[in-house]
């Protein structure tokens, strides 16, 4: 158990699996107070539940928080309940996402509209909040000159990689970095930092077809020079070190958790 968020009390959004899963459960073992968000009741509940019983295992605090992030008056609840249980919020990870592929013919409105409601509007919904509560708080003494908050987007390398059939996906992640950007300008007075962590092909339930057979992870890793693919703890432990006082001074950047994957590996060899 580490100490470097001790105090410190953090939202992750859909963190009832894959990458949100993993940045609740490193933060909480870094002595940070995790509330835990999933999209409903049901089965995420019931796995948003096993984080928080894992967490309580080793030792650390954590609770479970429902709540669509794209719709407002969820999120609104949502906050309200964080400062409720926990009477204070320090950072927030804005990790909740999904993809609807198809081919741009075949895509719908709702494909579209679904997929930038919950990865750009429902980011941009708890940002909001956070930077309320954040500027609410009274400046800790003790942290007199760091950071008074911190929001952490999880975007994706296709905040800069186009995507084929997921148009999408890609324009909510585009979407992201300049909201991170522009949000990190905004608040940098106010000490609040902002970031974004993009990362590259990682082991969760979203991407499964591609990784889930050898001959998908064959192709998977002819586009990640570092030969491997992404475990949800590669995204957690940069997680952890953009949330706390370490990277203090970082603020409106990208951190890419990827592999090499953003490194055109197909001109490996050629010329
Ligand atoms: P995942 O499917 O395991 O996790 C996504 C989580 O978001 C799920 O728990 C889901 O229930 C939750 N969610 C979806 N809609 C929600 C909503 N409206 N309200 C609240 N929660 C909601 O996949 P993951 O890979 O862990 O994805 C996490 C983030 O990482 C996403 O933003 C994704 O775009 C991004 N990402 C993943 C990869 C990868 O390779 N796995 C790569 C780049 C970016």
């Amino acid at each position: 158990q580490g100490s470097e968020l001790q105090g410190r009390v953090a939202l992750v959004t859909g963190a009832s699996s894959g990458i949100g899963r993993a940045s609740a459960i490193a933060l909480a073992a870094a002595g940070a107070q995790v509330v835990v968000n999933h999209r409903a009741a049901g089965d995420s509940q019931a796995r948003a539940a096993a984080v928080v019983e894992e967490i309580q295992r080793s030792g650390g605090q954590a609770v479970t928080a429902a709540a669509d992030i794209s719709r407002e008056d969820h999120v609104d609840l949502l906050f309200k309940a964080v400062i409720a249980h926990y009477g204070r919020l320090d950072i927030l990870i804005n990790n909740a996402g999904i993809e609807q592929p198809a081919p741009i013919a075949d895509m719908t409105l709702a494909d579209w509209q679904r997929v930038i409601d919950v990865n750009l509007t429902g980011h941009f919904l708890c940002a909001r909040a956070a930077a309320k509560q954040f500027t609410l708080n009274p400046a800790n003494p003790a942290r007199q000159g760091l950071a008074t908050g911190n929001i952490i987007f999880i975007s994706s390398v296709h905040e800069v990689i186009p995507w084929a059939f997921q148009v999408n996906y890609a324009a909510s992640k585009g979407g992201i970095a300049m909201l991170m950007k522009s949000l990190a300008q905004e608040l940098g007075p106010a000490k609040v930092r902002v970031n974004s962590i993009a990362p590259g092909a990682i082991r969760t339930p979203i991407n499964q077809p591609a990784w889930d057979t050898p001959d998908s992870l064959a192709n998977l890793l002819k586009l990640i020079p570092y030969g491997r693919i992404g475990e949800p703890e590669d995204v957690a432990r940069a997680a952890v070190w953009l949330a706390s006082d370490a990277s203090d001074y970082v603020t409106g950047t990208t951190l890419f958790v990827d592999g090499g994957m953003t490194l055109y590996p197909e001109f490996r060899g050629a010329g």
